[in-house]
């Protein structure tokens, strides 16, 4: 499985280009840049679209050409930028599905021509489903556009076998949420962490703390293991710089996830391929 994080900033970026903070005007002077999280999945996948996310992937210099599934978590404008359809359209690309909730779903609608080979296909939370070569199991998320259920994360699983977990965003899990990820060994985790040293901004995030009970949790119902390559994504400016940052994530056994960033994943010994 080839991943390349075409983002991997919250909605308004790290550096927010409004801010003067010290986390910001340090990750300017570092050039440090991201942008709305999103990763590029095989060539074929995308793992969410948020409005900043095509002009990403061209200035890292990567094609958008030969994707073919969209898999949009919900609809937050850092994660569904619609009129992305609209621009696709004026290309010869082919076919596209766009799979997501209903509601993400229903804000695509007025971007599809008639004969746009556009396909929406509605998932919610305990679905499994197959897109072209990589199965998809759709997973609840403790975060809500409007209301419960309508954002979900995502469980993908490449045609060499190798597996990856999608979580972005939500906040902390359930505990009895555990069970559909139970024995997983992921390949590759990216799991947000948007407030870094910040609390109490509400729970439909992670914040340093709290990203290192999930991964905790995921350890224990073996999801994740001494294996398993961990990227923190959706990092905002209430992150500490870098080099801190960095130094925090590492006793996790996870790292921050960079623009740019590849990460040729292997599959498993043992582990069948799809
Ligand atoms: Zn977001
Ligand atoms: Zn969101």
């Amino acid at each position: 499985m080839d991943v390349v994080l075409l983002g991997s900033g919250a909605a308004d970026g790290w550096p927010n280009p409004f801010c003067g903070c010290a986390s910001c005007r340090d990750a300017a002077e570092r050039g440090t840049v991201r942008g709305q999280t999103s990763a590029l999945v095989d060539g074929t996948l995308l793992l969410d679209c948020g409005s900043g996310v095509p002009a990403q992937a061209v200035r890292l210099g990567h094609s958008l050409a030969a994707v073919r599934h969209v898999l949009v978590t919900h609809a937050h404008v850092d994660h569904l930028g619609p009129q992305a359809l609209l621009f696709r359209s004026w290309t010869s690309a082919g076919p596209l599905d766009v799979v997501g909730p209903t509601s993400a779903l229903d804000q695509c609608r007025d971007w599809i021509g008639p004969d746009d080979p556009v396909r929406l296909v509605p998932v919610s939370a305990g679905d499994d489903v197959v897109l072209g070569e990589h199965r998809v199991r759709v997973l609840p998320a403790a975060h809500r556009v409007m209301a419960d259920g309508d954002a979900v994360l995502y469980d993908v699983t490449a045609p060499d076998g190798a597996r990856l977990l999608w979580a972005c965003d939500t906040g902390p899990w359930p505990d009895h949420w555990y069970a559909a990820v139970a024995g997983a060994r992921y390949d590759l985790v990216l799991l947000e962490q948007t407030h870094g040293r910040r609390t109490g901004l509400g729970d439909g995030h992670l914040h340093l703390g709290t990203f290192g009970d999930v991964l905790a949790r995921l350890r224990d119902v073996g999801a994740v293991d001494g294996r398993t390559l961990v990227r923190a994504i959706h990092l905002g400016h209430h992150n500490p710089s870098e080099p801190e940052l960095t130094a925090a994530l590492a006793p996790l056994g996870a790292a921050p996830g960079r623009d740019g960033e590849r990460l040729a994943v292997p599959a498993r010994a043992g582990r069948p391929a799809r």
